[in-house]
């Protein structure tokens, strides 16, 4: 497969980018790493006239940055640079968890950002195929048609998911984005950025750029953990993963957020879940008890839109969940 012509601009910073941006409107697709676009290019998914490469940017829009009660971090960071960087090795290693779990070494160091795995599109067995592959089949609703293949006869909705295991950990970590355009900047929380819909999964404009993921400092008590399951150890996307973020004060739970990936076009958020788990203690049943209602939770949204059957990966669902949360609660309470 080889890529298709696009033009390849490349400013020299954020003004001339968001103003090269704003001309050619979704004519162009900002590239990062490229790890995500350019393997959708060559799969005929997506067909840019122009590409505006972000790498001028990136000494101004890489790292982390400790302000007074956040953190901010440039969406250009490599997932090498953030998941090793210390403040996020020692006190969120949920982030560097899921971070270190994306593609595999060479990718983290040499290409894949933070802002490309947000803003990477959702995934389904059938979209992510070759053009000759895909060619059997009548487009679907994420590539401008009228169906769902996975969803069947009665879907009215695109059911591909989001598979970005940077997504899933951030928006447990109650992330938010800054977006900026020339026109102005604007923050979302990442549980209003991502969609929840399979054809535009993230609320990005067209002449918008994701420049900074806020994430808040990591209180005392917070412990942080990601749990992926793939067919492969490496080099692969998750078929289920939880991302949990739990605060422990006094022995008793005080804030539990959990989320779900490859389940839903966004990032499952579990609150009817977690919140049962609040003024008690991270004891096995209660955790236990979360987790079952995870299962029940998510079961809805288990459809054939990946390589594993949805019955394997509904009963995951609770398994999952289960480890995510001790793991969380043991490091809350001091444990690595
Ligand atoms: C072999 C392989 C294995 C992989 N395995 C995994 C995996 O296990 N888990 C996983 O989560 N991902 C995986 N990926 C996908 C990809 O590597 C990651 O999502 C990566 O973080 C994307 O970052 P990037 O900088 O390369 O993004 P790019 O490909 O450059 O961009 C991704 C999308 O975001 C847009 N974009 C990029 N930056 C911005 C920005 N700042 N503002 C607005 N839009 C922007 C681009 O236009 C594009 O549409 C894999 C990819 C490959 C090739």
């Amino acid at each position: 497969m080889s890529l298709p012509y696009f033009e390849y601009l490349a400013p020299q910073g954020l003004a001339e980018a968001l103003e090269l941006k704003a001309l050619w409107g979704q004519r162009a697709a900002w590239l990062s790493g490229g790890s995500d676009l350019l393997v959708r290019a060559k799969q005929g998914l997506v067909s840019p006239e122009a590409v505006i490469s972000l790498k001028n940017l990136s000494p101004k829009l890489s790292g982390l940055r400790e302000e007074a009660d956040h953190l901010r971090l440039g969406a250009q960071t490599t997932l090498h640079q953030a998941l090793n960087h210390p403040l996020i090795a020692r006190e969120l290693p949920g982030l560097a968890e899921a971070l270190s779990a994306i593609g595999a070494p060479t990718l983290q160091q040499r290409v894949a950002t933070v802002g490309g795995n947000l803003c990477a599109q959702t995934r389904c067995l059938h979209y992510n195929q070759s053009a000759l592959w895909r060619a059997g089949l009548a487009p679907c609703f994420k590539l401008g048609g009228e169906l769902c293949h996975p969803g069947g006869a009665t879907a009215d909705r695109c059911r591909s998911t989001c598979q970005s295991d940077g997504a899933v950990m951030l928006t447990a970590l109650g992330a938010s984005v800054v977006l900026q355009s020339s026109a102005g900047q604007r923050a979302l929380a990442l549980s209003d950025f991502f969609t929840g819909q399979g054809e535009r999964p993230q609320d990005l404009a067209p002449d918008e750029l994701l420049t900074h993921i806020i994430l808040e400092r990591p209180e005392p008590g917070l412990g942080t953990t990601y749990i992926k399951m793939a067919s492969r150890g490496a080099m692969d996307f998750p078929l289920l993963s939880a991302g949990a973020a739990l605060r422990v004060e006094g022995g008793l739970v005080t804030s539990a957020r959990l989320a779900l990936g490859a389940v839903f076009a966004a990032p499952l958020v579990l609150k009817t879940a977690m919140d049962p788990l609040l003024g008690l203690p991270p004891t096995p049943e209660n955790l236990a008890q979360a987790a079952a209602q995870a299962g029940r939770d998510a079961a809805p949204f288990m459809i054939e839109n990946h390589s594993a059957p949805a019955a394997w990966r509904a009963q995951m669902v609770p398994v999952a969940v289960e480890r995510a949360l001790a793991k969380a609660a043991q490091r809350a309470l001091g444990g690595v």
